[in-house]
């Protein structure tokens, strides 16, 4: 069996991965907050532990593999968002108002990081939807000493917890040093956190022991992680900005509540997606969105994906046309030469390697290259499936209609040969040949070339042989400019 080494953030080595179980390997990420559309940051996540799902399955098998992703739909930045609506005179409740909003924004969410290609996760649990395990999780670390109430709050005791800040390596002290941690009056410790905080009549709330409240944002992944993976489990991850405090006090809390098990025995942290040096973020405001890319610049999620994988999940990395140009055009070579191609019956020997080591995505797509170099497009197709590229689904890849057959963006889906071998296309293309050899014959060199700009311009290749022109479609190519010559 291929062994899968990865990065522990918790140990800070490489080390070899052995399942809990194999017979169900687990996996936790921390998911969105949905309020508004995802970030190409936030995507980052997404595609890069998608391949590590994708990776865990091709070893263990799929059945035996359970990945959860959580969706925080209860947070203030939401309420705030449903209490401007209700200000702006939307005759919705409150209740009603955040439920649209957040359903919405889990809509776009799938809709973007399908598109992007990432297979759905086992699970995806709402954190309203689970109220009741974070009511008994808390319940049960106040019993157990480790958790406090002050004026309806619940706050988790830090200094109860001895290895709280070991996933970062620093002490409780150096953290709140270098930390903006909330100073509250109820607090016995600044750094203390919250577990359960009060609503007022305005806000979202759930009965509970202490009143009615809502909870804090980490006990949401700790109650959740629980349920559907239990006390122990293989990895969590999640991007790098959520190390502290967010899982200090996710682990905090869950080895308190259950020291039975150990929490999860691998972290992984991803690296952030920069913006000329400064993560990409929605509250800088440097931001553009996956939806932006994929329907206002027409950049196919394919493309976008192979992108992200482009660059190490551990370096930061940035978006650039350039990156974006390079991977369409290889995307669109390998797309012709896997068109009606059946898969191999395995992927790559080296391309499994380069992504059991660490995920070593870059050097995975490296070999990607040698073996599209040897047109070899059966084990192209099986190795590049392993990174999620090249997959039946054309997943976003869009030309404009055909002149003449209508308006809008004709998204494209089913087999690659819809693009590459559309008759439509090479119906018009032929003819379009055909009439500039006619000119030439007639020695109309000015009609010949005015057809051949023509073709070029709409993205045509065109290669002139002793047997006659051939034609191939370029990664630009756009039918729309088929138009008629003057
Ligand atoms: P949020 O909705 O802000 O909690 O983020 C959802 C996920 O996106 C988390 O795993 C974050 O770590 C990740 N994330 C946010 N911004 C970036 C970024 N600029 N680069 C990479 N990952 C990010
Ligand atoms: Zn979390």
């Amino acid at each position: 069996m291929t062994t899968i080494r990865l990065t522990n953030t918790k140990t800070r080595r490489k080390e070899a991965f052995t399942p809990i179980d194999p017979a169900n390997v687990r996996l936790y990420v921390c998911g969105p907050t949905v309020y508004d559309r995802a970030h190409l940051g936030n995507g980052r996540p997404v595609v890069v532990f998608d391949v590590l799902f994708r990776l865990l399955r091709h070893v263990y098998g799929p059945d035996h593999v359970t990945y959860v992703r959580n969706f925080t739909d209860v947070d203030d930045k939401i309420n705030a968002a449903a209490q401007a609506r209700k200000a702006a005179g939307d005759p919705r409740s409150l209740e009603e108002l955040i439920r649209a909003r957040t359903d919405e924004t889990i809509r776009w969410y799938h809709e973007d990081m399908d598109a992007l290609g990432a297979l759905r996760p086992t699970h995806e649990p709402r954190a309203t939807e689970w109220i009741g395990a974070m009511i008994a999780m808390i319940e049960d670390l106040v019993a157990k000493g480790h958790a406090y109430e002050r004026e309806g709050h619940v706050l988790f005791r830090v200094r109860s917890y001895r290895d709280y800040g070991a996933l970062s390596g620093r002490s409780v002290d150096d953290m709140i040093a270098g930390a903006r941690v909330e100073v509250a009056p109820f607090k016995e410790d600044p750094m203390d956190f919250v577990l359960w905080k009060p609503s007022d009549d305005e806000l979202p709330g759930w009965e509970s022991p202490w009143g009615r409240g809502r909870p804090g944002w980490h006990i949401e992944c700790s109650a959740m992680s629980y349920e559907l993976l239990g006390a122990s489990f293989d990895i969590h991850a999640g991007g790098i900005d959520l190390q502290f405090p967010h899982h200090e006090n996710e682990i905090a809390q869950s080895c308190c509540a259950h020291p039975e098990g150990g929490f999860a025995n691998v972290w992984m942290h991803n690296e952030m997606l920069l913006v000329n040096g400064k993560k990409m973020s929605k509250s800088l405001g440097n931001f553009f969105t996956i939806h932006d890319l994929r329907k206002d610049r027409g950049i196919p999620g394919e493309v976008i994906r192979m992108v992200l994988l482009g660059t190490h999940y551990s370096k930061p990395m940035d978006w650039t046309a350039e990156k974006a140009a390079q991977a369409k055009a290889t995307l669109w070579k390998w797309r012709k030469l896997t068109a009606d191609v059946e898969p191999a019956a395995s992927p790559d020997a080296a391309v499994l390697a380069a992504l059991a080591d660490d995920l070593n995505t870059p050097a995975a797509i490296t070999r990607l290259h040698s073996i599209a170099a040897q047109e070899d497009g059966a084990l192209l197709k099986a190795s590049a499936s392993l990174l999620g590229l090249l997959e039946d689904d054309l997943r976003g890849w869009t030309l404009p209609p055909v002149t003449g057959t209508g308006s809008g963006v004709m998204e494209v889906s089913g087999s690659a040969t819809a693009i590459v071998g559309n008759v439509q296309y090479r119906e018009t293309i032929e003819r379009l040949l055909d009439e500039r050899k006619q000119a030439r014959m007639g020695k109309d060199f000015r009609r010949s070339d005015a057809i051949r700009d023509l073709l070029v311009g709409a993205g045509v290749i065109i290669k002139d042989t002793p047997a006659g022109a051939e034609w191939d479609l370029g990664a630009d190519f756009d039918p729309a400019r088929l138009g008629e010559p003057e």
